[in-house]
């Protein structure tokens, strides 16, 4: 009989739980950097817009994101001191503005749950580009509190919104947020956000297959009948973001797959991209009534002209959806004491960050199969980095 001593111990590692992302000290310059207005990376993009995540909790637990079993009652989220204050969110914001970002999106988690959003919103929409322009400023919720906030953040300054609704029916949206939120709470979000001014709005649709595909074409005409050009629907491939979510290449619907589903009922038009670096591909219907995007991050990588920066809730900049690690530049906003670091210095680290940059993950992808065995680094979650 085996001793107590014999025993080999096996300790058990569950996979699927998240681990809190690695990062990258950002060694401080020693010379600073004026205000450049343009920033390029390795492969020639320009750096224009910068995602925010204002909180890494959410009140749904989309299948797709942040999986009920992995995201349960045990989960640690961020503490509020790791979090970025309001002003130093905006500190870096000017930053990035000085040095050619033009558009600012709000983010999580869902950017709702942050308590006082609107007093950021504020001060974001005070900023200016280097020619005295403010910036595009836009936001992306589950839009679960948007009937009670959209009027507030419209006073505050924010230009537009997307709204994510993944189906019409319950049963189906219920499945895929997890929470049993009905979806007229949402339809109710989306009349008042549209009520107050919050214009043109996106409503983003993340297609699973076998599981919400059905919705494709009510969600189409639903929008169309009732908001015709307001409201832009986007079709999204349900993406192998992070390392929870379980994701095989099986679920993922094509986009050319559901635009020939469209075209049984609609005749579409492609239409031109309405700027650079955009991540949707556009067809208008063809009588005007409004328009649909396709936004195919798995089938037809758009890494080409990638100009977007993501910043993480405790201030780690990310230079791609699929990074395993993050940049500190909390570091730089809070160095030790009597060690001040100016807006020229972070300015100047990062335009070394970026002038770096030859992330193109989707495009590599797409020619091979990415490594997601157990030695594979795990990649940052969509929930903490934002979408
Ligand atoms: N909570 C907000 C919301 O849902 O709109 C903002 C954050 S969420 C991470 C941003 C966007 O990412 C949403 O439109 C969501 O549908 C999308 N998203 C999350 N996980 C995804 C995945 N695995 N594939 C494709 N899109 C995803
Ligand atoms: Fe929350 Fe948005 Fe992720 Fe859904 S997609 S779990 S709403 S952060
Ligand atoms: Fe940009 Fe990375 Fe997505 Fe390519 S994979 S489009 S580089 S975020």
């Amino acid at each position: 009989m085996a001793r107590m001593s014999d025993r080999v111990v096996i300790p058990l590692l569950d996979e699927r739980k998240p681990a809190r992302p690695g990062s990258i000290a950002v060694p401080v310059p020693a010379q600073g950097l004026a205000a450049t207005g343009l920033l390029a990376d390795a492969l020639g993009r320009p750096l224009r817009d910068l995602r925010i995540s204002v909180t890494d909790r959410c009140n749904f637990r989309c299948s797709y994101c942040m999986p009920k079993e992995v995201f349960d009652h045990y989960h640690q989220f961020l503490p509020q001191a790791d979090l970025l204050s309001f002003e130093e969110i905006t500190r870096l914001a000017s930053i990035f503005a000085a040095h050619g970002v033009r558009k600012l999106r709000l983010t999580g988690g869902e950017p709702l749950l942050r308590r006082h959003l609107e007093r950021l919103i504020e001060m974001l929409a005070a900023l200016r580009t280097p020619e005295g322009e403010p910036l595009d400023l836009t936001l992306t919720t589950n839009g679960s509190l948007l009937t009670k906030k959209a009027q507030a953040l419209k006073d505050a300054g924010l230009q537009r919104i997307t709204v994510s609704l993944d189906g019409l029916d319950d049963a189906v949206f219920q499945r895929m947020n997890d929470v049993g939120f009905p979806v007229a709470e949402v339809l109710k979000g989306i009349e008042t956000a549209q009520a107050v001014g919050l214009g043109p709005i996106k409503v983003n649709m993340v297609v699973k297959r076998g599981v919400n595909e059905d919705q494709i074409l009510p969600m189409a005409r639903y929008f169309r009948d009732n908001y015709g050009g307001s409201v832009v629907l986007r079709f999204i491939e349900y993406m192998d973001v992070g390392a929870t979510n379980g994701w095989r290449m099986d679920e993922v619907l094509p986009s050319r797959e559901l635009l020939e589903l469209l075209r049984q009922d609609f005749e579409l038009l492609q239409l031109d991209p309405s700027a650079p670096g955009e991540t949707a591909e556009r067809w208008g219907y063809a009588d005007g009534r409004g328009e649909i995007g396709l936004i195919s991050s798995v089938t037809q990588a758009f890494c080409g002209d990638c100009n977007r920066a993501r910043l993480s809730t405790e201030g780690k900049l990310y230079t791609c959806l699929f990074a395993h690690q993050g940049h500190d530049l909390r570091a730089l906003l809070r160095p030790a004491a009597g060690a001040a670091i100016s807006d020229a210095q972070i300015g100047a680290a990062l335009a070394g960050l970026w002038g770096r940059r030859d992330d193109r993950y989707s495009q590599l992808r797409a020619a091979e199969t990415p490594s997601t065995g157990s030695d594979a680094p795990r990649r940052v979650e969509m929930h903490y980095i934002g979408g």
